[in-house]
């Protein structure tokens, strides 16, 4: 049974043009991958667990992309190209149309960047998948949490908190219809991961992360690292008029939010030009939302905020 699987669902997602002759996928007890000179290569992992990373019920299609994204989001955040991913995946059944759309999804991620499956494990259990995915970078230049240094600009890419509240309407379970509506699920269920700025960014960024916790609580990893502080100010912070409706009299909510997975930045300030320049040649919004400070501590407009209350806590519900 399991080898049929593999054959006819996973073995398809290995075939890419981009294959060096001796390098060997899908089929053998390990893949053979030839590395890349003056490389090193980044290694991500993200495990997503029914009913905690996506919802009961979740189409998928849309469980295999965020699946394979948000792995690609953290090779974006280092820097990274992607280069090939495996799949760990524990099924409660099989099931030939969900598992075709399950392929589907991944196919549709992995496109752009024309990525294989390498391998991967098939087991049965309750629905989880761990998506390993790996990327190169130049030596020496991956993109990393510590390097933002005081005086620096923090910048973040597209729109803050749009997948949040697409969780809260797909937890409602409203039927969504209005635009605004679809376009936060899409958010939530199909984020795009910002692979190709990702990369532009390696010697020009001093700093990054992707945005999968929450605005707040993810710089806050930057900060912490580069051992600096930061002046955030809110009104430069990209909401859509829909995430402010939804945030209502909490500003914070949508920087608390999860599963945004945009890129947060840092750079000198003289770079600035150059970043929106990449930005626009690639389609994505970017803004400038604050400053690095010398001083330890997150600042939200001047006031000092307590990040044990922020962000999104897997262990505290
Ligand atoms: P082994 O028993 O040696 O661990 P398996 O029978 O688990 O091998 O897997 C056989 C081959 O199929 C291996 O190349 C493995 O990487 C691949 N494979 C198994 N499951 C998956 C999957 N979900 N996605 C991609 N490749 C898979
Ligand atoms: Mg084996």
């Amino acid at each position: 049974m399991e080898f049929d699987l593999i054959q006819k669902y996973f073995v398809p997602l290995s075939h890419t043009s981009n294959m060096d002759l001796d390098d060997l996928f899908i089929g053998d007890d390990g893949a053979l991958v030839t590395p890349v000179a003056d490389a090193q290569l980044v290694i991500v992992t993200d495990t997503l667990v029914e009913g905690v990373h996506f919802p009961v019920g979740s189409a998928s299609y849309d469980i295999g992309w965020k699946a394979l994204a948000v792995n690609l989001s953290d090779l974006a955040a280092m820097g990274a190209k992607p280069a090939f991913y495996s799949l760990a995946l524990t099924l409660p059944k099989v099931d030939q149309s969900w598992l075709n759309g399950l392929v589907q999804g991944l196919a549709d991620c992995a496109s752009p960047y024309s990525i294989p499956l390498i391998g991967g494990d098939t087991t049965r259990g309750p629905l989880t998948l761990t998506v390993t995915a790996q990327g190169w970078v130049p030596k020496g230049r991956a993109l990393l949490r510590k390097g933002a240094k005081a005086g620096q600009g923090i910048f973040v890419t597209g729109f803050i908190g749009e997948a949040g509240r697409g969780l809260s309407l797909a937890l409602a379970g409203q039927c969504a219809d209005k635009a605004a509506d679809l376009r936060s699920l899409s958010r939530l269920n199909r984020p795009v991961p910002r692979v190709e700025l990702g990369c532009a960014l390696v010697g020009v960024a001093s700093s990054a992360i992707d945005v999968s916790d929450g605005l707040l609580a993810d710089l806050n990893h930057i900060l912490v690292a580069s051992n600096v502080g930061a002046n955030l100010r809110t009104a430069d912070i990209p909401l859509s008029k829909s995430v402010q409706e939804w945030a209502g009299d909490q500003p914070l909510k949508p920087l608390c939010a999860g599963d945004d997975y945009e890129l947060c930045f840092t750079a000198s300030l003289d770079k600035a030009e150059q970043l929106y320049g990449l930005a626009e040649q690639q389609g994505v919004k970017l803004s400038q939302i604050g400053l690095i400070s010398q001083q330890p501590g997150l600042l939200v407009d001047g006031v000092a905020l307590d990040l044990k209350q922020t962000g999104y806590n897997h262990f505290s519900g």
